[in-house]
Order: C-alpha cells, then sequence, then structure tokens
C-alpha cells in the first residue's frame, strides 16, 4: 500500500532517518550513498565495512541465513568507552582512586566473546562476574591477569565457596559475594576446613526506588541481597570468625536497563553512605561495585522510557563517579575502587543479526474481473469502487479549500463494510458461491486500496479518521521471514524488548509498503511487530516490496546482550550460522572464526532421540511400500537422500 512519503525526492538520508540509524546507530552503523547499511567497526577511529557485500561475501563462504555477523572491534571499542569514560570522569572530578570493571558472563557465554573481552581489557585488568558454577568454570579458566577480579555473585552451595577460595591460590582474585544472609555461615565453614579465606563482597539490597522492567531489583521485596539488618548480622558473624579483614567490597545492582539517572544516583548516595558506614564498622573494604544496568538506547530517543535511557555514558561514569566522592570524602572515608559489571552496554553493539524475508502475503486487492450476472452485493460493491475513484479529484479540491475532507472516504468506506458483510451473510445462506464471495472480498480489498491511495495523497498533519486509519493498517503485508524469534530474539516476545530492525539495502529507494514479520515457527507469538519510532513505537515497519529473484535482507540490530543464551529450540529450529568479522589493516576485513549453526541431527539428538535410528525406521517403512509396490526403489532412494542430507543440513530454510 501507498504510504505519505515522495519517492521522487527519497534518498539514502531519509532511510537513515526513517530507522533512526542516524539516533541509535552512531558510531556504528549508518548508511551509504548506495542505500546500504554501513558498520564502523572502530567507531570514530575509521574504517568502514558495506553490510550487503559482508552478506554476500559470508554467503559465498556458504555461511547460509539467518546469519549472525559479530564485529569483535565493536566489542573492543565499547571497552575502550567505558574505561575512557572513566578515565575522563576519575580526572575531571579529581577522584583519588580507580575504575576497575567486570563483565557480567551472563550476557552472553560464548567463548569466543568472553576471550576477547579478556584479551581486550588486558590493559585495564578488566575482570568478570560469574552468577553460578558454570560462570566461575569460564572466569577462573580465562582470567589469569592476578589483578583482574573474579566477582562471584549468585547463590553459592558449599563446593562454588571452597572453588573460590582455593583458586585464591591459584593466583586469582574471587571475590565471594554474599548475596543471602545464610551464605555468611557457609563462607566460616569452608573458610575453617581450608584454612585459608576468600575475598569476601556483600550485596546490599536498597531501598532506593528504581521504575522500568527490572525496577523490582531493589527494594525489601528483591530476589538478591542484604537488608541493613542482615548486613549488620554479617558484618559481626564476619568479625567473630576472624574474616572481618576479608571484607573488601561493597555490591549493589539496581537492575538492567536503567532508564532514568535520576534512579542510580539516589541507589549511589544510599550505597555510598553504607559503604563508609562499612568502613566505620572496622572493615578494610577498598571496592564498590555499583553493578550492572548501564542502558542502551534502542530508538534513539534519549528518552527515560523502556527503549531507551536519559543519559549519555559520560554522564553515567560522571555520576558514579562524583557522587561516590561526595559521600565518602566529608568523612575522611578513602575512595574506593570502583567497580561495574556493565553487560547490556558492552556487549548488546557487537552483533547483528541478518535474515531473509521469503516472501510476502497482503491483502488481494486486484479489481477483479466483471462475472456474468453478478449478485447485488457485488455489484453494490464495484459502484462503491467507481465512487471512490470519482472523489479522488473533490479530495483534492476540499482538502485545498481545508474541508473535512475525509467524510467522502469515510462514507465510501463503511458502504463497502455493508455489502461485504451482506455477501458474506449471503455466502452463508447459500445465495452466493464461492468464486462470488471472491470477487465481493477482493473488490473489498481493492476499496481498501483506493482509500489509502487517496489518503496518502494527504498533506501532512491532515486528521485522519480512526477507521480509515485501522483501514491502512488492514492493507499491511506479512513479510515471513527465514528465522525463529524465539531463537534469535526471545525478548521481544518474552518482554515486549524493542531492537532496531530494517532492511540492510535500497535504503536510497522509498519503502513503499507497510509490513511485519512472520517467522518460521509454527506459533502465532512468532513474529516481530512492534518496531522502533520517532518517540513511539510503531506497530508496522516501512519495507520495499522484495523484487523478484532479489533477496531482501533484513538486520536486526543491538542484540548481542542476552538473547543467545535465552534462545530456545522451539519448533526445533537451533542456533544460526555465525561469523567473527575484524577490520584489517587496509580495510578489508577478516572472517576471524565462522561457527555453524545447529544441524537438524544435533537438535534431535538434545531431545534425545538418534538421528540414525530415526531413518532406519523410515528405510524399513520404505522396504515394506516398496514390498507392497506403492512406492518405487527410485523413490525410495530419493526420499532417504532428502533425509539423509536434511540431517546434516541447518534447521533454516534455504534458498
Ligand atoms: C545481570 C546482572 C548484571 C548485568 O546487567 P546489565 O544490565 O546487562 O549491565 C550485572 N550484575 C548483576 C548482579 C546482574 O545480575
Amino acid at each position: 500500500m501507498v504510504l505519505t512519503i515522495t519517492p521522487s525526492t527519497w534518498t539514502a538520508e531519509d532511510g537513515s532517518s526513517l530507522y533512526g540509524l542516524d539516533r541509535w546507530g552512531d558510531p556504528y552503523f549508518s548508511v551509504n550513498g548506495r542505500g546500504h547499511v554501513m558498520v564502523q567497526p572502530r567507531g570514530d577511529r575509521g574504517g568502514s565495512l558495506d553490510l550487503v557485500e559482508l552478506v554476500r561475501e559470508l554467503q559465498g563462504r556458504d555461511l547460509t541465513l539467518p546469519l549472525l555477523i559479530r564485529f569483535d572491534d565493536i566489542l573492543e571499542d565499547r571497552l575502550e568507552r567505558l574505561h575512557a569514560a572513566f578515565e575522563r570522569a576519575i580526572a575531571q572530578y579529581g577522584y583519588t582512586g580507580r575504575y576497575q570493571g567486570v563483565f557480567p558472563v551472563k550476557c552472553n557465554q560464548q567463548r569466543h566473546v568472553v576471550e576477547q573481552l579478556v584479551e581486550s581489557g588486558r590493559r585495564w585488568h578488566f575482570g568478570l562476574e560469574a552468577g553460578s558454577k558454570a560462570e566461575l568454570l569460564i572466569a577462573l579458566s580465562l582470567v589469569d591477569d592476578p589483578e583482574a577480579l573474579l566477582i562471584c555473585n549468585g547463590y553459592k552451595d558449599r563446593r562454588y565457596i571452597e572453588t573460590a577460595i582455593l583458586a585464591r591460590r591459584l593466583g586469582r582474585q574471587p571475590v565471594v559475594v554474599i548475596e543471602q544472609a545464610d551464605e555468611v555461615e557457609r563462607i566460616i565453614h569452608a573458610s575453617r576446613e581450608l584454612g585459608a579465606a576468600p575475598l569476601i563482597g556483600v550485596r546490599a539490597k536498597l531501598s532506593s526506588r528504581s521504575t522500568g522492567r527490572w525496577g523490582s531489583s531493589v527494594g525489601e521485596r528483591a530476589k538478591f541481597g542484604l537488608s541493613v539488618p542482615d548486613l549488620l548480622a554479617t558484618v559481626e558473624a564476619l568479625r567473630q570468625a576472624g574474616l572481618l579483614p576479608e571484607l573488601r567490597l561493597l555490591h549493589f545492582h539496581i537492575g538492567s536497563q536503567i532508564n532514568d539517572i535520576a534512579v542510580l544516583k539516589d541507589a549511589l548516595q544510599e550505597a555510598g553512605q553504607i559503604y563508609g558506614e562499612l568502613t566505620r564498622l572496622g572493615a578494610p573494604m577498598g571496592y564498590l561495585d555499583v553493578g550492572g544496568g548501564l542502558g542502551i538506547d534502542y530508538d534513539g530517543s534519549r528518552t527515560a522510557t523502556a527503549a531507551s535511557k536519559n543519559y549519555s555514558l559520560q554522564n553515567y561514569a560522571n555520576d558514579v563517579v562524583a557522587t561516590v566522592r561526595e559521600c565518602c570524602e566529608p568523612h575522611g572515608v578513602p575512595l574506593p575502587t570502583l567497580v561495574s559489571e556493565s553487560g547490556r552496554a558492552i556487549a548488546s553493539h557487537f552483533s547483528v543479526l541478518i535474515f531473509d524475508v521469503l516472501g510476502t502475503a497482503g491483502p488481494p486487492a486486484a479489481v477483479p474481473a466483471v462475472q456474468a450476472e453478478e449478485p447485488l452485493m457485488v455489484r453494490n460493491l464495484r459502484d462503491t469502487f467507481a465512487t471512490i475513484h470519482a472523489t479522488a479529484e473533490a479530495t483534492a479540491q476540499a482538502t485545498a479549500e481545508g474541508a473535512t475532507c475525509c467524510d467522502a472516504l469515510q462514507e465510501a468506506w463503511n458502504d463497502a463494510i455493508k455489502f461485504k458483510d451482506d455477501a458474506l451473510s449471503a455466502f452463508r445462506l447459500g445465495y452466493l458461491n464461492l468464486p462470488q464471495r471472491a470477487v465481493a472480498e477482493q473488490l473489498t480489498w481493492a476499496c481498501a486500496e483506493a482509500i489509502a491511495g487517496q489518503l496518502a495523497q494527504l498533506p501532512p498533519g491532515t486528521p485522519i479518521p480512526e477507521q480509515l486509519q485501522a483501514l491502512q493498517a488492514g492493507l499491511a503485508s506479512t513479510y515471513y521471514a527465514n528465522l525463529s524469534v524465539f531463537r534469535s530474539a526471545p525478548d521481544t516476545w518474552a518482554i515486549d524488548q524493542l531492537f532496531p530492525v530494517l532492511p540492510i539495502q535500497r535504503l536510497d529507494e522509498a519503502p513503499t509498503g507497510l509490513g511485519s514479520f512472520a517467522d518460521l515457527t509454527c506459533d502465532s507469538d512468532g513474529k516481530l511487530t512492534r518496531f522502533i519510532g520517532r518517540g513511539q513505537e510503531k506497530s508496522l515497519l516501512e519495507l520495499h516490496p522484495p523484487r523478484p529473484g532479489e533477496p531482501y535482507w533484513v538486520g536486526l540490530f543491538l542484540a548481542g546482550a542476552y538473547q543467545e543464551v535465552m534462545g530456545n529450540l522451539h519448533n526445533l529450529f537451533g542456533s544460526t550460522n555465525a561469523a567473527h568479522i575484524r577490520l584489517g589493516p587496509g580495510g578489508n576485513y577478516l572472517v576471524d572464526h565462522v561457527v555453524r549453526g545447529d544441524t537438524n541431527a544435533e537438535v534431535l539428538q538434545v531431545m534425545e532421540h538418534d538421528p540414525r535410528q530415526l531413518l532406519e525406521r523410515l528405510r524399513l517403512a520404505s522396504e515394506e511400500a516398496i514390498g507392497r509396490g506403492q512406492l518405487a526403489i527410485s523413490d525410495a532412494r530419493r526420499l532417504m537422500a532428502h533425509l539423509e542430507s536434511s540431517l546434516g543440513q541447518t534447521t533454516y530454510l534455504q534458498s
């Protein structure tokens, strides 16, 4: 259907602005003169790649779509920016302590990702945060820098605690953070038994208000953390056990994607005071860990809304540094080393999911040829269609004169709906046959299309009645996407997360259609129907009609955090192919790693099916069918060949 955009004057900048690339994409994503999305993996330090060319060349290497492209340079750039922001803040506020971050492994546990972060973070003694035994294993084995911190969060049993204590002897720096009141007893017990103590932290349950999806991470009902009475009891227990000298760190985490900087400030003030109190109680302390929560501006609006945040990375660092200083200095408390556990803010930008559109479906709006002896309702619909065309000039005239121009269109649409309902009733009663009903439906859609076409000609800002707006939406197309949202973008389904989604080519061409995406799963929830807009989200996205014989590639951006591990095997769609890309010295690129997606055999095995046994059963069934003369031997061979080769292939559709 037609939109209120003027195709003839459309440029790549219009494309960039429509999809918000100029707002959320900076400095990593932009559009080039050919209308392709460009990637600047090193941010504003130079070098860029044409994403369309890159996908084409990766396909040449048999990396079929859907494809996850990870730009390792972006990961490194994010790390640099985080450290640069804290360094600037520390200089600006004359902070005498340091900043030393950790990456929360739960955000993206992929080996190459964690290895890359550990490697790039070496110069800042960047560490890791673990929330489970398996994550602790990753952290202990990958971080060999004796100065880097290993923050141990989450529920802890004896083994978890003993592992952390013993790892100190390997020259690592694990900090066991007490999150539940009963953990202190286990720590004391394990320390006695091993004759050694861990570095100890405490997680405070703050009373500060929070907002947004993860707002309940603070307050008295929060899942983790010690209330103030528990905190005091813990300090006492540690003192009695002679472990108070090991209490070094205060931790808090007020939830992911903090939208409003004011919320962070309140939490910092409260935590800063608690930190000071802990030193007065005799704990040596030294570290204040402000947790995660540094947000991502998914829609580029810079507002305190769910898909955005009202502060920059620099604002965040400034607030942490300045507030902690304000809390500690007046009371003579030595300034702590500042730790943060930013996950989303580090890992979101670096991976881009590219999927292809397999086809589209829209309403059948072609005007059907006149049949012999058409029933009355069908003739009425034809008359209505003619009326709409006749109003075109009148509408333009009325608009120019400032009249309420939509009246005639609204009236015509009411008629069309009435005649269509009549036709449906007649069909139910047996007065209309199936071909006649089809003509009635087609004519109704043709009326809708004609009305939408006229609405599109109206000057921007013309008020359009609600019913006619709904008509525009009803004409939208479904774009069939070669992907599973449950596997690749589960947060869109589970928590209504918005990610920027846009075609990566033809941005220099006006998108003349409206649509949303349906995925490959047989689940009506398997769709993408919420998109970022200017200020408010949209239920339909401006898209181009795919051209025959030409791929239409769509990118889902800012999805490097949480999506991979949260993704599931619904309908047995497995992981997608993934490629790690590095920018080379001459502006070329290097395919650093390739991770092949799950094969059908692999996902079957996850559910404890034996692919070979499945095949064998089918072979026997086909032998029996051959015996009964129902299946030719050559067809049986073809069937078995298809089954066998699909076991070794990806779970997605192949063009
Ligand atoms: C999840 C989590 C984080 C990471 O949060 P982000 O919003 O991704 O920065 C940090 N610390 C703790 C304790 C967490 O549970």
